[in-house]
């Protein structure tokens, strides 16, 4: 079995990191599929997913910072739209992750979650899952 699915988001600034381990799992859910794997990915260029914690509202703002000081603004950057430091941050974290799916569940650690990172907003932004396995039943 398979199942495509995708929904919309609206960041509301600059940078943002916007929990969306509800909405996949919702997608999951739909699909029926309970054994297999799960494909999450956005087709941006200055937008990326990772997993990391979702407990410490500190961690994904320290993760900014992080990203921040290894991919700042640079007097080189060439690129006319200029938000190259985006475009950076993007290719380093990545536009798609591959989970688990088990039992009808993300097969996650305890304290993690998926984060959307924007890193060029506001923009409304697209995520597209796409579910591959059985249903086990
Ligand atoms: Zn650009």
């Amino acid at each position: 079995m398979t199942s495509l699915a995708s929904f919309t988001l609206k960041s509301t600034r600059k940078h943002e990191w916007i929990p969306i381990t509800a909405q996949v799992q919702r997608i999951l859910a739909a699909s029926g599929i309970t054994e297999g794997i799960c494909v999450v990915f956005v087709p941006h260029t200055t937008a990326a997913l990772t997993l990391n914690e979702n407990a410490d509202p500190h961690v994904p703002q320290d993760l900014q910072v992080a990203l921040d000081a290894i991919t700042p603004d640079r007097p080189e950057f060439r690129h006319a739209e200029g938000n190259s430091a985006a475009h950076a941050k993007t290719s380093l974290v990545g536009s798609s992750l591959t989970l688990i799916v088990t039992q009808g569940s993300l097969l996650l650690g305890t304290w993690q979650g998926i984060w959307f990172n924007e890193y060029d907003g506001p923009r409304t932004r697209t995520v597209h899952v796409r579910v591959l396995g059985e249903s086990g039943e």
